[in-house]
């Protein structure tokens, strides 16, 4: 984790190392080995490897609109962790999320939940939003953290993962990226 706090550090300070050599993509042609994985949202302004000043190979890297967890995002999960021996996962959300902002809504008033898949994505988000409709202060900031710390419960109790986490050798944690400062906070 520490290495993705400096290379946040790194970019904060506008001191990043990283720009993509065909020669650094060669080297990673024939395997992968990465030394840590993110669970991102989808938005465009949450780009994991420039937020963390890393390169091809370096991260393992699973994102939906709202960091909202399915079958196959937590095969994704899954896969870094068995056959790629990944020992951090860090669900990085971030502030002035749409999903959250609609989640927010919906809760509010179910009539406002989008149609289609879309209106599914959205609902997952509803009980984080229903957790934190009552106190005051910055609901969205609120509904984001108790949605990150529940994604972060749910993959902790996943029984994939559970054993590794007990053992020692993986950890997941939470934590929220600032769209204005690009600043990553862990929870
Ligand atoms: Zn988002």
């Amino acid at each position: 984790m520490q290495r993705l706090l400096d290379g946040n550090k790194r970019l904060l300070s506008s001191q990043t190392l990283h720009t993509q050599t065909l020669d650094q993509i060669r080297r990673h042609a024939t395997g992968q080995s990465p030394y840590a994985q993110v669970f991102g949202c989808a938005d465009s302004r949450v780009p994991v490897e420039a937020i963390f000043d890393e390169d091809f190979g370096d991260v393992f890297v699973t994102r939906t609109a709202g960091n909202v967890l399915s079958e196959p995002t937590i095969g994704t999960i899954e896969y870094g962790v068995v056959a790629l021996n990944t020992p951090l996962i860090m669900v990085l959300g971030h502030q002035s999320c749409g999903a959250v902002k609609a989640a927010v809504e919906a809760a509010k008033d179910p009539a406002k939940t989008p149609q289609g898949a879309l209106g599914a994505l959205v609902s997952a988000l509803v009980p984080a939003a229903q957790q934190v409709a009552d106190r005051g202060g910055d609901v969205y900031a609120a509904a984001l953290e108790a949605h990150i710390r529940a994604t972060v419960a749910t993959l902790q109790g996943n029984p994939v993962l559970a054993g590794r986490i007990t053992d020692g050798r993986l950890r997941v944690v939470g934590a929220s990226y600032d769209l204005a400062t690009a600043k990553v906070t862990v929870y």
